[in-house]
């Protein structure tokens, strides 16, 4: 097989993280791979699989279209690249988004992930926390899950897996070729969600 070619996007966001628990989830996996931080539509196309990092998706989204970065994101993913989405990933994979208090934001968004999202669904920064969660259909029975201005998902369309709830709160979900959560798992120790989605890329080369 091939080396595979992982890529962050690092346009905005905490890249950093995701790079090492990539790094790790990779290494556990035994997978012959190499990760590099992604921007350009060009490097883009390369890729066997991308995390699209927490941060802050009006800025995400706003960049991803000065660059042209938009177009590239949607034809690897259409094309069955895996993809990861954290949090503000999540919410740009989305087809639709309105935030708790603001209503709508009219942000760019890539229109793939059939969920609908509310963003800051637990508040703002001041209400960032963090809680056991489990992903069963994953097969990870205990996980922490670092919520900051998370959002959540409030429908998904019949083709969403459901993997996660909180307060009955939809935090986790696939769909196909995409994997998207609302906390952030990079920012623990733990690489067993790393470690899944790296397994689909391996499933998919
Ligand atoms: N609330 C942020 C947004 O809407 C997401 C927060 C995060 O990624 N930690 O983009």
């Amino acid at each position: 097989m091939t080396e595979s070619n992982v890529g962050i996007l690092a346009l905005q966001g905490d890249v950093t993280e995701n790079f090492m628990a990539t790094m790790a989830a990779l290494h556990d996996a035994g997978m012959d791979a190499t990760v590099s931080q992604v921007k350009t539509p060009d490097q883009i196309s390369k890729l066997d699989g991308l995390i699209i990092p927490g941060g802050e998706s009006t800025m995400m989204g706003q960049l991803s279209m000065v660059n042209g970065a938009m177009n590239a994101l949607k034809e690897i993913i259409d094309g069955g690249t895996p993809v990861f989405g954290i949090c503000a990933g999540m919410i740009l994979l989305s087809k639709n988004s309105t935030d708790r208090v603001m209503g709508s934001t009219e942000q760019p968004l890539l229109d793939i992930l059939d969920v609908e999202i509310e963003r800051n669904s637990f508040g703002r920064q001041k209400d960032s926390f963090q809680a056991e969660i489990s992903l069963d259909p994953i097969g990870i029975s205990s996980f922490q899950g670092v919520f900051i201005r998370a959002p959540a998902i409030l429908t998904s369309g019949s083709n969403v897996e459901v993997l996660s709830k909180f307060n009955e709160k939809i935090i986790a979900v696939k769909q196909g070729n995409i994997l998207a959560t609302s906390f952030h798992p990079e920012l623990t120790q733990d690489i067993s969600l790393h470690k899944h989605f790296v397994e689909m890329i391996k499933e998919s080369n």
